[in-house]
């Protein structure tokens, strides 16, 4: 019996665990590395295992770098069932759809460019086909109920409390009369998020391996989202201004939603609030067919007139002709993707509201270096969009603290709940990131730790009962 790592060791993106338990072999995610043009050479690069002999696949939650690669992988042979819960089923199919359409637009873009230099066309990483092919092979499984996969392989699926559907993975296994549990984290998610439930509690598993993206830092909160929002918001009513919220399609997006219909409800503010992205009109629409996986406080508002996602102040725009004419809008609310102004069709909002002083950008998710986003919030005061100089006149915010991943006490505090693992194994981190928590799992809880390398195999021995 063995696990190792094939991705995301010492590294956040490109997760991915090879398992082999008895005749059984299995992946455990098949994500794609994301972040710039040496992790992206890594989604080309040969996987370390056929995928024609894996046996199935389980996948924690729908986000690329978990999920991204799954038709890469039917692309290369692969043809068995994915095991997944619902939530995370319907999710992966338009995640998956979405990303075969940039691959397919970035593999043209290259071809253009290759041709004028004489040079091959580029393939794409994969196409929409081979996305079509992977969403057929999705078998859904329910929280919470163990379901056998072949002979010494059981999966438990657990809330992760991280995005609609995230899962941690607990693996019974057998092999020879020898027993072993093992327990994937996917992504911890961040307790008291809205719409999603918290982190389930575990208390046993032999070998835990686990996630540690923010092993070395703390979510700072300036103050309640929720009223620095409304207190946004109501300055821009007052002087007719448009708030501009960049975000991400899945989670974030929904979660500002939540936030919205609740400063609506409570501070007697009125504006139009437009989502303005298809993937978050999409991701939505996946949200209110699965309120079995909201917590108590969103069951109660969805599904209902004035609930979360149907209140009356919101419109989702669905063609490029209707996103433009919010460009002659006063006083409006845009949501829009991507959540680090990279990419989508905030870069067209941004455009057209950045050098109006009137204009309020909200900035709620971690920005990474050289992005749009980043340049913002650092203060620039011209930037470049479709071309064209652009003077930053508007009112820059960010909202803090809302993340869908636990920090570094709260990772500390779901890991204190086990009795301690035979090993823990970290990935899912940046080096500096992982080696900080692992010193802080050895020091306080006195578990014993590792932090992985790429493609480092892990030996899991059993105990007999
Ligand atoms: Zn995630
Ligand atoms: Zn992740």
């Amino acid at each position: 019996m063995f696990v190792q790592v094939t991705g995301a060791a010492r590294e956040v993106t490109g997760s991915c665990y090879l398992v082999e338990v008895g005749a059984a072999r299995f992946l455990v995610d098949c994500g794609m590395h994301q972040g710039g043009d040496r992790e992206e050479a890594l989604n080309f690069a040969p996987f370390p295992f056929d995928p024609a002999e894996l046996d199935f696949m389980l996948l924690t939650h729908a986000h690329i770098d978990h999920s991204g690669m799954i038709p890469r992988l039917v692309k290369k042979g692969f043809e068995r069932p994915i095991y997944a819960t619902p939530p995370t089923s319907d999710l992966a199919e338009i995640m998956l759809l979405d990303s075969a359409y940039i691959q397919e637009n970035e593999a043209e873009w290259r071809t253009r460019k290759a041709r004028r230099a004489g040079r091959r066309e580029v393939e794409p990483l994969y196409t929409e086909d081979d996305a079509r092919r992977a969403i057929r092979l999705f078998r859904p499984v329910d929280y919470g109920a163990p379901k056998e996969l072949a002979p010494g392989v059981t999966v438990v699926f657990h809330d992760a409390g991280h995005i609609l559907g995230s899962a941690f993975l607990e693996l019974r296994l057998e092999e020879r009369g020898e027993k072993v549990k093992v327990l994937f984290s996917g992504d911890v998610g961040q307790p008291d998020q809205p719409i999603v439930r918290d982190p389930e509690i575990i208390e046993q598993t032999d070998y835990l391996i686990m996630e540690s993206t923010y092993g070395d830092r703390l979510h700072v909160r300036d103050g309640e989202p929720v009223d620095e929002l409304a207190a946004i918001l109501a300055e821009a009513k007052r002087t007719g201004g448009n708030v501009i919220i960049p975000a991400f399609a899945l989670g974030r997006t929904q979660e500002l939603l939540y936030f919205l219909r609740e400063i609506f409800d409570k501070h007697q503010l009125d504006m139009p609030v437009y989502v303005d992205s298809p993937l978050a009109s999409r991701a939505t629409e996946v949200f209110r067919r699965h309120r079995e996986a909201f917590d108590d406080g969103a069951w109660k508002l969805v599904g209902e007139p004035g609930g979360i996602f149907d209140f009356p102040q919101l419109h989702y725009t669905a063609s490029a002709d209707e996103s433009r004419a919010l460009n002659e809008k006063k006083g409006i609310v845009i949501i829009s993707a991507s959540g680090m102004a990279e990419a989508g069709r905030v870069r067209h909002h941004l455009k057209h509201n950045l050098w109006r002083p009137e204009a309020h950008i909200v900035i709620v998710g971690f920005q990474a270096r050289h992005t749009l986003g980043r340049r913002l919030l650092d203060g620039d005061k011209q930037v470049r969009l479709f071309g064209e100089e652009i003077a930053v006149k508007a009112q820059i915010h960010e909202i803090t603290g809302l993340s869908a991943h636990a920090d570094q006490e709260q990772l500390l505090a779901w890991a204190s709940h086990f009795k301690p693992p035979r090993l823990t194994i970290l990935t899912h981190g940046e080096t500096v990131a992982a080696m900080t928590l692992e010193r802080l799992l050895e020091d306080r809880l006195h578990f014993a730790v590792v932090v992985a390398e790429r493609n480092e195999i892990f030996e899991l021995e059993g105990g007999a009962e």
